[in-house]
Protein backbone atom coordinates (compact mmCIF):
# COMPACT_ATOMS: atom_id res chain seq x y z
CA UNK A 1 0.00 0.00 0.00
CA UNK A 2 1.55 3.59 -0.83
CA UNK A 3 0.37 6.86 -0.18
CA UNK A 4 0.02 9.26 -3.66
CA UNK A 5 -0.33 12.13 -4.41
CA UNK A 6 -1.90 12.99 -7.61
CA UNK A 7 -2.38 16.51 -9.25
CA UNK A 8 -4.56 17.27 -12.67
CA UNK A 9 -4.30 20.63 -14.43
CA UNK A 10 -7.06 22.39 -16.03
CA UNK A 11 -7.08 20.58 -19.16
CA UNK A 12 -7.18 16.73 -17.44
CA UNK A 13 -10.55 18.02 -15.40
CA UNK A 14 -11.25 20.62 -18.64
CA UNK A 15 -15.21 18.96 -18.52
CA UNK A 16 -17.35 16.69 -16.81
CA UNK A 17 -16.21 13.54 -18.90
CA UNK A 18 -12.61 14.62 -18.01
CA UNK A 19 -13.26 14.75 -14.55
CA UNK A 20 -15.30 11.23 -14.85
CA UNK A 21 -12.07 10.02 -15.82
CA UNK A 22 -10.23 11.33 -13.17
CA UNK A 23 -12.34 9.53 -11.08
CA UNK A 24 -11.73 6.38 -13.03
CA UNK A 25 -7.69 7.04 -12.29
CA UNK A 26 -7.92 7.50 -9.02
CA UNK A 27 -10.29 4.36 -8.53
CA UNK A 28 -7.49 1.91 -10.53
CA UNK A 29 -4.89 2.98 -7.57
CA UNK A 30 -7.64 2.88 -4.87
CA UNK A 31 -8.25 -0.67 -6.01
CA UNK A 32 -4.66 -1.55 -5.86
CA UNK A 33 -5.29 -0.59 -1.79
CA UNK A 34 -3.10 2.37 -2.41
CA UNK A 35 -4.44 5.55 -0.59
CA UNK A 36 -4.64 8.50 -2.38
CA UNK A 37 -4.54 12.50 -2.36
CA UNK A 38 -5.80 14.23 -5.23
CA UNK A 39 -4.89 17.93 -5.97
CA UNK A 40 -7.02 19.62 -8.82
CA UNK A 41 -6.78 22.93 -10.51
CA UNK A 42 -9.49 25.08 -12.19
CA UNK A 43 -11.09 23.92 -15.26
CA UNK A 44 -9.24 25.02 -18.23
CA UNK A 45 -9.78 28.39 -18.78
CA UNK A 46 -11.61 29.19 -15.76
CA UNK A 47 -8.64 31.08 -14.26
CA UNK A 48 -7.87 33.74 -17.24
CA UNK A 49 -11.66 33.95 -17.34
CA UNK A 50 -12.11 35.31 -13.92
CA UNK A 51 -8.83 37.44 -14.33
CA UNK A 52 -10.86 38.89 -17.44
CA UNK A 53 -13.84 39.89 -15.83
CA UNK A 54 -11.94 41.45 -12.75
CA UNK A 55 -9.58 43.54 -15.53
CA UNK A 56 -12.61 44.54 -17.41
CA UNK A 57 -13.64 46.52 -14.37
CA UNK A 58 -10.27 47.49 -13.35
CA UNK A 59 -6.66 47.36 -15.35
CA UNK A 60 -4.97 46.75 -11.80
CA UNK A 61 -7.49 45.53 -9.77
CA UNK A 62 -6.69 45.33 -5.09
CA UNK A 63 -4.76 41.68 -5.03
CA UNK A 64 -6.30 40.32 -2.13
CA UNK A 65 -9.59 40.58 -4.12
CA UNK A 66 -8.19 38.85 -6.79
CA UNK A 67 -7.52 36.13 -4.70
CA UNK A 68 -10.65 36.17 -3.01
CA UNK A 69 -11.86 35.77 -7.02
CA UNK A 70 -9.61 33.13 -8.28
CA UNK A 71 -9.50 30.99 -5.63
CA UNK A 72 -13.18 30.00 -6.63
CA UNK A 73 -12.03 28.43 -10.09
CA UNK A 74 -10.24 25.68 -7.79
CA UNK A 75 -13.19 25.59 -5.82
CA UNK A 76 -15.65 24.57 -7.96
CA UNK A 77 -13.53 21.41 -9.29
CA UNK A 78 -12.73 20.14 -5.93
CA UNK A 79 -16.51 19.33 -5.61
CA UNK A 80 -16.89 18.09 -8.96
CA UNK A 81 -14.63 15.95 -8.52
CA UNK A 82 -15.26 14.71 -5.07
CA UNK A 83 -19.19 14.14 -6.88
CA UNK A 84 -17.46 11.88 -9.48
CA UNK A 85 -15.91 9.56 -7.08
CA UNK A 86 -18.93 9.52 -5.08
CA UNK A 87 -20.54 8.06 -8.63
CA UNK A 88 -18.26 5.10 -8.71
CA UNK A 89 -18.90 4.54 -5.01
CA UNK A 90 -15.09 5.79 -3.46
CA UNK A 91 -15.56 7.43 -0.29
CA UNK A 92 -14.09 11.42 -1.32
CA UNK A 93 -14.28 14.50 0.87
CA UNK A 94 -12.70 17.77 -0.79
CA UNK A 95 -10.87 20.34 1.39
CA UNK A 96 -10.19 23.98 0.55
CA UNK A 97 -6.46 24.93 0.50
CA UNK A 98 -6.72 26.71 3.86
CA UNK A 99 -8.61 23.21 5.11
CA UNK A 100 -5.72 21.21 4.14
CA UNK A 101 -3.82 23.23 6.44
CA UNK A 102 -1.97 25.06 4.40
CA UNK A 103 -0.68 28.61 5.63
CA UNK A 104 1.54 31.13 3.36
CA UNK A 105 2.80 34.40 4.05
CA UNK A 106 0.16 37.24 2.99
CA UNK A 107 2.03 38.34 -1.03
CA UNK A 108 -1.52 38.25 -2.45
CA UNK A 109 -1.42 36.61 -6.03
CA UNK A 110 1.98 35.58 -5.48
CA UNK A 111 1.96 33.94 -1.77
CA UNK A 112 4.79 31.50 -0.40
CA UNK A 113 3.91 28.24 1.61
CA UNK A 114 4.96 28.91 5.17
CA UNK A 115 3.92 25.51 6.68
CA UNK A 116 1.16 22.91 5.56
CA UNK A 117 -0.25 21.38 8.81
CA UNK A 118 -1.97 18.17 7.15
CA UNK A 119 -4.06 17.09 10.19
CA UNK A 120 -7.20 16.80 8.40
CA UNK A 121 -5.48 15.36 5.13
CA UNK A 122 -4.44 11.95 7.50
CA UNK A 123 -7.47 11.84 9.26
CA UNK A 124 -9.61 11.62 6.33
CA UNK A 125 -7.02 9.32 4.36
CA UNK A 126 -7.10 6.94 7.94
CA UNK A 127 -10.83 6.67 7.76
CA UNK A 128 -10.96 5.50 3.83
CA UNK A 129 -11.06 8.64 1.95
CA UNK A 130 -9.94 9.59 -1.49
CA UNK A 131 -9.05 13.60 -0.25
CA UNK A 132 -9.42 16.24 -3.08
CA UNK A 133 -7.26 18.91 -2.44
CA UNK A 134 -7.53 22.97 -4.18
CA UNK A 135 -4.28 23.85 -6.08
CA UNK A 136 -3.36 27.06 -6.25
CA UNK A 137 -4.58 28.64 -2.81
CA UNK A 138 -3.92 28.52 1.06
CA UNK A 139 -4.95 31.07 4.10
CA UNK A 140 -2.29 33.32 5.76
CA UNK A 141 -2.17 33.03 9.53
CA UNK A 142 -4.92 35.50 10.22
CA UNK A 143 -7.51 34.19 7.37
CA UNK A 144 -6.72 35.81 4.04
CA UNK A 145 -7.17 33.41 1.43
CA UNK A 146 -3.92 33.41 -0.79
CA UNK A 147 -2.92 32.07 -4.14
CA UNK A 148 0.62 30.44 -4.95
CA UNK A 149 1.34 32.16 -8.31
CA UNK A 150 0.04 31.13 -11.65
CA UNK A 151 0.19 27.15 -12.12
CA UNK A 152 0.33 27.08 -8.41
CA UNK A 153 -1.58 24.15 -8.63
CA UNK A 154 2.19 21.93 -8.61
CA UNK A 155 3.20 23.97 -6.42
CA UNK A 156 0.32 22.14 -3.57
CA UNK A 157 0.89 18.96 -4.81
CA UNK A 158 4.92 18.77 -4.66
CA UNK A 159 4.29 20.35 -0.90
CA UNK A 160 1.77 18.31 0.03
CA UNK A 161 3.86 15.29 -0.95
CA UNK A 162 6.53 16.51 0.53
CA UNK A 163 4.09 17.09 4.07
CA UNK A 164 2.35 13.89 3.64
CA UNK A 165 5.86 11.79 3.00
CA UNK A 166 4.20 10.44 -0.10
CA UNK A 167 5.37 7.34 -1.62
CA UNK A 168 4.82 8.95 -5.06
CA UNK A 169 4.06 12.09 -6.53
CA UNK A 170 2.77 12.00 -10.22
CA UNK A 171 1.59 15.24 -12.33
CA UNK A 172 -1.09 14.86 -14.56
CA UNK A 173 -1.20 16.89 -17.52
CA UNK A 174 -2.19 17.29 -21.16
CA UNK A 175 1.48 15.69 -23.16
CA UNK A 176 3.19 12.75 -22.01
CA UNK A 177 6.16 14.56 -19.93
CA UNK A 178 8.80 16.75 -20.46
CA UNK A 179 9.69 17.52 -23.97
CA UNK A 180 13.21 18.92 -24.92
CA UNK A 181 10.92 21.93 -26.02
CA UNK A 182 7.07 22.48 -26.06
CA UNK A 183 6.05 19.89 -27.93
CA UNK A 184 3.40 22.29 -29.56
CA UNK A 185 6.03 24.65 -30.61
CA UNK A 186 8.57 22.40 -31.81
CA UNK A 187 7.11 19.24 -33.33
CA UNK A 188 10.37 17.18 -33.30
CA UNK A 189 10.82 17.89 -29.81
CA UNK A 190 11.20 14.47 -27.64
CA UNK A 191 10.17 13.04 -24.37
CA UNK A 192 12.76 12.82 -21.75
CA UNK A 193 12.80 9.19 -19.45
CA UNK A 194 14.64 11.94 -16.79
CA UNK A 195 15.38 15.29 -16.25
CA UNK A 196 17.35 16.92 -13.06
CA UNK A 197 15.51 19.58 -10.62
CA UNK A 198 17.98 21.96 -11.80
CA UNK A 199 17.47 21.31 -15.43
CA UNK A 200 13.70 21.13 -14.96
CA UNK A 201 14.06 24.86 -12.72
CA UNK A 202 15.75 26.46 -15.37
CA UNK A 203 13.13 25.37 -18.21
CA UNK A 204 10.56 26.10 -16.08
CA UNK A 205 11.37 29.69 -15.19
CA UNK A 206 12.57 29.97 -18.76
CA UNK A 207 9.01 29.23 -20.33
CA UNK A 208 8.16 25.44 -20.38
CA UNK A 209 4.83 26.04 -18.40
CA UNK A 210 4.64 22.52 -17.92
CA UNK A 211 5.87 22.97 -14.28
CA UNK A 212 5.60 26.17 -12.43
CA UNK A 213 9.06 27.07 -11.30
CA UNK A 214 8.93 27.20 -7.88
CA UNK A 215 7.38 23.73 -7.21
CA UNK A 216 10.25 22.28 -8.58
CA UNK A 217 12.20 24.77 -6.14
CA UNK A 218 10.40 22.58 -3.70
CA UNK A 219 10.79 19.64 -4.52
CA UNK A 220 14.85 20.52 -5.23
CA UNK A 221 15.11 21.61 -1.35
CA UNK A 222 12.76 18.89 0.44
CA UNK A 223 14.01 16.07 -2.24
CA UNK A 224 10.65 15.47 -3.62
CA UNK A 225 11.12 12.76 -6.77
CA UNK A 226 7.87 13.67 -9.23
CA UNK A 227 6.69 12.03 -12.51
CA UNK A 228 4.75 14.30 -14.83
CA UNK A 229 2.64 12.62 -17.02
CA UNK A 230 -0.09 11.83 -18.97
CA UNK A 231 -4.13 11.61 -17.84
CA UNK A 232 -5.25 10.53 -20.73
CA UNK A 233 -2.80 7.92 -21.09
CA UNK A 234 -1.34 5.10 -19.33
CA UNK A 235 2.29 5.93 -21.43
CA UNK A 236 5.58 6.60 -18.51
CA UNK A 237 6.16 10.24 -18.32
CA UNK A 238 9.41 12.27 -17.27
CA UNK A 239 10.59 11.57 -13.66
CA UNK A 240 12.74 14.77 -12.04
CA UNK A 241 14.57 14.20 -9.52
CA UNK A 242 18.58 14.89 -8.51
CA UNK A 243 21.49 15.20 -10.74
CA UNK A 244 23.66 11.63 -11.77
CA UNK A 245 26.91 11.79 -13.15
CA UNK A 246 25.42 10.16 -16.78
CA UNK A 247 23.64 13.61 -17.13
CA UNK A 248 26.11 15.84 -17.88
CA UNK A 249 27.22 13.86 -21.53
CA UNK A 250 24.48 15.63 -23.13
CA UNK A 251 24.96 19.12 -23.42
CA UNK A 252 21.45 20.61 -24.03
CA UNK A 253 18.53 18.93 -22.64
CA UNK A 254 16.29 21.32 -23.41
CA UNK A 255 15.12 24.53 -25.31
CA UNK A 256 12.20 27.19 -23.98
CA UNK A 257 10.68 29.89 -25.28
CA UNK A 258 8.90 32.64 -23.04
CA UNK A 259 6.64 35.04 -24.53
CA UNK A 260 5.25 36.02 -21.11
CA UNK A 261 7.95 38.57 -20.98
CA UNK A 262 8.08 42.27 -21.25
CA UNK A 263 11.19 44.96 -21.96
CA UNK A 264 11.27 48.32 -20.08
CA UNK A 265 13.40 50.86 -21.40
CA UNK A 266 14.55 54.19 -19.11
CA UNK A 267 16.30 55.98 -21.25
CA UNK A 268 18.55 59.12 -20.18
CA UNK A 269 18.97 58.15 -16.61
CA UNK A 270 21.41 60.05 -14.68
CA UNK A 271 25.07 57.60 -14.57
CA UNK A 272 25.94 58.25 -10.24
CA UNK A 273 25.63 55.79 -7.46
CA UNK A 274 22.19 54.95 -6.15
CA UNK A 275 20.48 55.68 -8.85
CA UNK A 276 19.87 51.46 -9.90
CA UNK A 277 19.59 50.55 -6.24
CA UNK A 278 16.57 52.68 -5.89
CA UNK A 279 15.13 51.78 -8.88
CA UNK A 280 15.37 48.44 -8.11
CA UNK A 281 14.65 48.51 -4.51
CA UNK A 282 11.57 50.38 -5.82
CA UNK A 283 10.62 47.17 -7.57
CA UNK A 284 11.27 44.85 -5.28
CA UNK A 285 9.01 46.11 -2.68
CA UNK A 286 5.97 46.03 -5.08
CA UNK A 287 6.63 42.84 -5.96
CA UNK A 288 7.84 43.16 -8.94
CA UNK A 289 10.48 40.27 -10.29
CA UNK A 290 13.04 41.51 -12.72
CA UNK A 291 14.74 38.90 -14.32
CA UNK A 292 17.71 40.44 -17.26
CA UNK A 293 19.18 43.83 -16.63
CA UNK A 294 21.04 45.44 -19.54
CA UNK A 295 22.53 49.01 -18.40
CA UNK A 296 24.34 50.99 -21.68
CA UNK A 297 27.71 52.94 -21.57
CA UNK A 298 26.71 55.90 -20.17
CA UNK A 299 27.29 59.63 -22.71
CA UNK A 300 26.85 63.50 -22.41
CA UNK A 301 29.02 65.72 -20.41
CA UNK A 302 28.67 66.52 -16.70
CA UNK A 303 26.72 64.13 -15.14
CA UNK A 304 26.27 61.03 -17.94
CA UNK A 305 23.55 59.38 -18.69
CA UNK A 306 22.93 56.42 -19.72
CA UNK A 307 19.80 54.08 -20.90
CA UNK A 308 18.92 51.27 -18.57
CA UNK A 309 16.53 48.19 -19.93
CA UNK A 310 15.10 45.29 -17.67
CA UNK A 311 12.43 42.36 -18.13
CA UNK A 312 9.48 41.68 -16.09
CA UNK A 313 6.57 38.98 -16.37
CA UNK A 314 4.21 41.04 -18.61
CA UNK A 315 1.00 40.53 -16.36
CA UNK A 316 3.71 42.75 -13.98
CA UNK A 317 4.07 45.95 -16.31
CA UNK A 318 1.64 47.72 -15.76
CA UNK A 319 2.68 47.54 -12.34
CA UNK A 320 6.30 48.48 -13.36
CA UNK A 321 5.31 51.36 -15.14
CA UNK A 322 3.55 52.93 -12.33
CA UNK A 323 6.09 52.57 -9.55
CA UNK A 324 8.92 53.81 -12.51
CA UNK A 325 6.34 56.84 -13.15
CA UNK A 326 6.49 57.90 -9.74
CA UNK A 327 10.44 57.73 -9.25
CA UNK A 328 10.98 59.92 -12.92
CA UNK A 329 10.56 63.48 -11.10
CA UNK A 330 12.93 62.26 -8.38
CA UNK A 331 15.54 60.37 -10.70
CA UNK A 332 15.51 63.07 -13.74
CA UNK A 333 15.58 59.93 -16.85
CA UNK A 334 14.08 61.55 -19.61
CA UNK A 335 11.43 58.53 -21.21
CA UNK A 336 10.05 55.19 -20.20
CA UNK A 337 9.17 52.84 -22.99
CA UNK A 338 7.68 49.20 -22.95
CA UNK A 339 8.18 47.07 -24.96
CA UNK A 340 5.70 43.86 -25.35
CA UNK A 341 6.79 42.38 -28.32
CA UNK A 342 9.58 40.40 -26.93
CA UNK A 343 10.43 36.68 -26.34
CA UNK A 344 13.14 35.09 -23.96
CA UNK A 345 14.81 31.82 -26.16
CA UNK A 346 16.70 29.89 -23.83
CA UNK A 347 19.04 26.16 -23.96
CA UNK A 348 19.37 24.67 -21.06
CA UNK A 349 21.23 21.76 -20.03
CA UNK A 350 24.06 20.19 -17.01
CA UNK A 351 26.14 19.72 -19.37
CA UNK A 352 27.00 22.91 -20.15
CA UNK A 353 29.16 22.97 -17.09
CA UNK A 354 31.80 20.85 -18.97
CA UNK A 355 31.19 21.51 -22.82
CA UNK A 356 32.92 24.49 -24.31
CA UNK A 357 31.61 26.78 -27.76
CA UNK A 358 27.98 26.45 -26.98
CA UNK A 359 26.81 29.91 -26.80
CA UNK A 360 28.66 30.71 -30.03
CA UNK A 361 26.81 27.89 -31.96
CA UNK A 362 23.45 29.32 -30.25
CA UNK A 363 24.66 32.81 -31.58
CA UNK A 364 25.31 31.51 -35.03
CA UNK A 365 22.47 29.46 -35.62
CA UNK A 366 20.45 33.08 -34.92
CA UNK A 367 22.48 34.72 -36.89
CA UNK A 368 21.86 32.15 -39.66
CA UNK A 369 18.39 32.84 -38.81
CA UNK A 370 18.47 36.79 -39.20
CA UNK A 371 17.09 36.72 -35.73
CA UNK A 372 18.83 39.55 -33.49
CA UNK A 373 19.48 39.48 -30.28
CA UNK A 374 18.45 41.85 -28.08
CA UNK A 375 20.21 41.31 -24.33
CA UNK A 376 22.36 37.85 -23.09
CA UNK A 377 21.98 36.20 -19.70
CA UNK A 378 24.06 33.16 -18.90
CA UNK A 379 24.44 30.89 -15.79
CA UNK A 380 25.85 28.29 -15.54
CA UNK A 381 23.82 25.75 -16.79
CA UNK A 382 21.69 27.48 -19.38
CA UNK A 383 22.20 30.73 -22.37
CA UNK A 384 19.06 33.18 -22.68
CA UNK A 385 18.50 35.66 -25.24
CA UNK A 386 15.98 38.51 -26.06
CA UNK A 387 14.93 38.48 -29.38
CA UNK A 388 11.53 39.68 -31.64
CA UNK A 389 8.82 37.85 -30.05
CA UNK A 390 7.62 37.35 -33.89
CA UNK A 391 10.67 34.84 -34.81
CA UNK A 392 10.04 33.15 -31.42
CA UNK A 393 9.01 29.66 -33.00
CA UNK A 394 11.20 30.22 -36.16
CA UNK A 395 13.79 30.84 -33.82
CA UNK A 396 13.38 27.98 -31.34
CA UNK A 397 13.07 25.44 -34.07
CA UNK A 398 16.31 26.35 -35.40
CA UNK A 399 18.16 26.24 -31.88
CA UNK A 400 16.23 22.92 -31.51
CA UNK A 401 17.59 21.51 -34.38
CA UNK A 402 21.13 22.21 -34.07
CA UNK A 403 21.30 21.33 -30.53
CA UNK A 404 19.22 18.17 -30.28
CA UNK A 405 17.85 17.35 -33.69
P1 LIG B 1 -1.68 21.80 -16.69
O1 LIG B 1 -2.96 22.51 -16.96
O2 LIG B 1 -1.81 20.31 -16.68
O3 LIG B 1 -0.96 22.33 -15.48
P2 LIG B 1 -0.03 23.35 -18.43
O4 LIG B 1 -0.78 23.92 -19.57
O5 LIG B 1 0.30 24.24 -17.28
O6 LIG B 1 -0.79 22.05 -17.95
O7 LIG B 1 1.33 22.70 -18.95
C1 LIG B 1 1.32 21.74 -19.97
C2 LIG B 1 1.73 22.40 -21.28
O8 LIG B 1 3.08 22.84 -21.18
C3 LIG B 1 1.75 21.48 -22.48
O9 LIG B 1 0.47 21.40 -23.08
C4 LIG B 1 2.81 22.07 -23.38
O10 LIG B 1 2.27 22.79 -24.46
C5 LIG B 1 3.55 23.06 -22.49
N1 LIG B 1 5.00 22.88 -22.51
C6 LIG B 1 5.91 23.89 -22.63
N2 LIG B 1 7.14 23.42 -22.64
C7 LIG B 1 7.06 22.08 -22.51
C8 LIG B 1 8.03 21.02 -22.44
N3 LIG B 1 9.35 21.27 -22.51
N4 LIG B 1 7.58 19.76 -22.30
C9 LIG B 1 6.26 19.49 -22.21
N5 LIG B 1 5.30 20.44 -22.29
C10 LIG B 1 5.69 21.72 -22.43
N1 LIG C 1 -5.72 27.64 -11.98
C1 LIG C 1 -4.42 28.23 -11.74
C2 LIG C 1 -3.86 28.78 -13.04
O1 LIG C 1 -4.49 28.68 -14.07
C3 LIG C 1 -3.46 27.29 -11.08
C4 LIG C 1 -3.06 26.07 -11.88
O2 LIG C 1 -3.70 25.76 -12.89
O3 LIG C 1 -2.10 25.41 -11.49
O4 LIG C 1 -2.80 29.35 -13.03
MG1 LIG D 1 0.24 24.05 -15.19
Amino acid sequence: MALIVQKYGGTSVGNTDRIKNVADRVAKYRAQGDQVVVVVSAMSGVTDGLIKLAKDIAPLPSEREMDMLLATGEQQTIALTAIALHAVNIPAVSLTGAQAGIVTDGVHTKAKIHNITPKRVHDLLKAGNVVIVAGFQGETEDGQITTLGRGGSDLTAIALAAALKADLCQIYTDVDGVYTADPRLVPSATKLAEISYDEMLELASLGAKVMQSRSVEFAKKFGVVFEVRSSLNDNPGTIVKEETKSMEDIVVRGVALDKNQAKVTLVGVPDKPGVAARIFKALGDAVVNVDMIVQNISHGTGIPATDLSFTVDKPDLLKAQKVIAALQKDIGFKDVLADENIGKLSIVGVGMKSHTGVAGKMFDVLAREGVNIGMISTSEIKISVIIDLAKGAQATAAVHKAFIG
